[in-house]
């Protein structure tokens, strides 16, 4: 069994939808990652137990409301690495 931050999952599915028209940092893991970790950082994290796929605790990652919480902390992201990326 494992513990899992479902977080974790929806802000890297949110952060490819979002930088997919982006020609840097769709090709930039480097970049993508720290958009990923900035919004991860903002939101509160949703842990629960999982065992190979099953969820024991029920999680709400498709709400609208979490979506678009997630959308805005991506987008904050995707600004801050475009102002400051770590690599030259
Ligand atoms: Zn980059």
């Amino acid at each position: 069994m494992e513990i899992k931050n479902y977080v974790e999952d929806a802000v890297i599915e949110i952060a490819r939808e979002q930088t997919a028209t982006d020609e840097h940092i769709s090709h930039c893991e480097r970049c993508f990652m720290d958009v990923v970790v900035y919004a991860l950082n903002k939101l509160k994290p949703m842990y629960a137990v999982s065992d190979e796929g099953y969820i024991f605790t029920e999680v709400r990652l498709d709400s609208a409301q979490m979506k678009a919480e997630i959308t805005v902390a991506v987008l904050e992201g995707i600004r801050k690495v475009k102002e400051h990326p770590h690599h030259a």
